[in-house]
């Protein structure tokens, strides 16, 4: 199949054969579960137990809130011990919303959904069942599954684009997933196909992964599904990025701020598909994921099944713990993973890696002035200038680089990896979106708080009216009352005359 090139992007060494040929292996139960209710993006679920409830393996502990929120499920059986804030697993370390469970080691199922036929259900329902199941999007996106399942109702589509590029270095959790569930994982992508009505699937997988490649070019042939196309995309950073990816396979561009559905493609991550088979056929919520440990500073690499709320110390030290102090600990990848700021905080749906790297594996280097090489510029696979932007949010100019496309960016950092300078681009980048976030949060406070005063000030106005009308009313009442005692009087002294 024909494939378009794509401007930008850079090689970074791989790393992969520190974990690509570790078959995936269980990790024994922790001793606690510390369950986040925010796991994907938009509103945090909301708890339906309370500390003290004894739970079964996959019942539901907290319901979404919103359309872009995601339910909550139990990874084991065992009871509830806490409800509170703990430190969760992002890089400011700040608490949220958690459930705390024991597990009792029995790893009992309390009652599972029915298996759905995916040949006789309707789309609807194989959506809503993968919104029941708690899926989102597993490369890290956490975009609640289900929605995008649902884009058939406002956008005329036409393809599903599998990501299974995992262009992150050190990352091998989607190709061993696809070398060793096959069958399941092709399954997962026919369903998915199914729910969104599209005619055609790609399954983009980076060259680097020849025996990914095989086993889903055999699976494809062995159904014979002609709808469905392997394709090997080249291996460059960040291929797995939606957008270039749709661009590499189908040369058709998304505009800017648009969503690749505009064009009629819906991206589904690979690893995403194979919790849909799970979900769909087995009728199992998404309590458990495969996360690759890797890096120098690791005693033992490899990838492992993970229950959700698994602290990211239990699965370090399953590993043996660190040969050296780590440089960086990270979870995900190096390129766009987020620096572990306490290994107490958990495993999530998003986790797809924890990573150790030693001091040789960590580029360093003082940051030195920009030198206008450009190089930046060349490697943004968006068309950015990041010296450019960098230079405006430095100078407190976020209008400037937002003017030049700064929400555009995908802080791929592939801009700070090729500049010679060690100018740290992308935490500038990082810092002006978070600032433009908490601006616009703050605006939107301001403006709530605002029609709430004024919906206030016109209901006592109203009340206020009300209350002049009832006593206008009440005054003339009392006045003709007291004029036709007048007049009555009057009457009856008249008779008396
Ligand atoms: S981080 Fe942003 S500016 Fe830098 S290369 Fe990636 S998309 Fe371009
Ligand atoms: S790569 Fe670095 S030194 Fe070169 S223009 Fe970009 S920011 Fe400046």
């Amino acid at each position: 199949m024909k494939i378009f090139r794509i401007s930008g992007g850079i090689h970074p060494k791989g790393n992969k054969e520190l974990s690509a040929e570790k078959a995936i292996e269980p990790v024994p139960m922790p001793s606690v579960l510390r369950i986040p209710l925010q796991q994907h993006i938009g509103a945090p679920a909301v708890p339906i137990v309370a500390k003290g409830d004894v739970v079964k393996k996959g019942q539901l502990l907290a319901i979404a809130r919103g359309a872009v929120s995601a339910p909550v499920h139990a990874p084991t059986s065992g009871r509830i011990v806490a409800i509170g804030r703990f430190v969760a697993p992002h890089a400011s370390g700040l608490p949220g919303a958690t459930i705390t469970m024991r597990p009792d080691r029995r790893d009992e199922w309390g009652e599972r959904l029915p298996a759905l036929d995916p040949a006789t259900a309707e789309p609807s329902a194989l959506a809503e069942r993968v919104g029941s199941c708690g899926i989102v999007g597993m490369g890290g996106a956490t975009f609640p599954s289900a929605v995008k399942l649902n884009l058939r109702s406002r956008h005329a589509l036409h393809t599903l684009v599998i990501n299974a590029a995992e262009c992150e270095p050190y990352l091998t959790c989607d190709d061993r997933l696809m070398r060793e569930r096959t069958d399941d994982v092709f399954d997962g992508i026919r369903i998915m196909a199914k729910a969104l009505g599209v005619a055609k699937v790609l399954i983009a997988i980076e060259g680097n992964k020849p025996e990914a490649l095989a086993a889903l070019t055999g699976a494809a042939r062995a159904t014979g599904d002609k709808s469905v196309a392997v394709v090997k995309v080249p291996t460059r950073y960040p291929m797995g990025s939606e957008k270039h990816l749709v661009q590499t396979l189908t040369g058709l561009e998304t505009p800017a701020r648009a969503l690749t559905a505009d064009i009629g493609i819906v991206v589904h991550n690979v690893a995403t598909a194979y919790a849909v088979y799970k979900a769909v056929r087995l009728g199992e919520p998404l309590i458990s994921r495969i996360v690759t440990v890797s890096g120098k500073a690791m005693v033992r690499t490899g990838n492992f099944e993970v229950l959700i709320g698994t602290p990211i110390h239990h699965l370090i030290s399953h590993c043996g713990g660190h040969v050296e102090e780590p440089a960086r600990l990270l979870l995900g990848g190096p390129m766009m993973g987020q620096p572990i700021s306490s290994t107490r905080a958990s495993i999530v749906k998003g986790s797809n890696g924890v990573l150790a790297l030693a001091e040789s594996e960590v580029p360093s280097g003082k940051t030195m002035p920009c030198i206008r090489c450009t190089a930046c510029v060349v490697a943004c696979p968006c068309g950015l200038a990041p010296f450019d932007m960098a230079q405006r949010i430095r100078n407190d100019e976020l209008d400037g680089a937002v003017k030049i496309g700064l929400l555009d960016c995908l802080s791929c950092g592939s801009c700070a990896w090729v500049c010679p300078s060690h100018v740290p681009l992308v935490q500038y980048f990082n810092y002006a979106k978070g600032k433009l976030t908490a601006e616009q949060r703050a605006k939107h406070k301001q403006e709530e708080t605002k029609r709430l005063s004024q919906f206030r000030d016109m209901r006592m106005d109203k009340l206020k009216k009300a209350k002049q009308e009832a006593m206008a009313k009440m005054m003339a009442e009392r006045e003709a009352k007291k004029k036709a005692e007048l007049a009555e009087a009057a009457d009856e002294a008249k008779v008396t005359e």
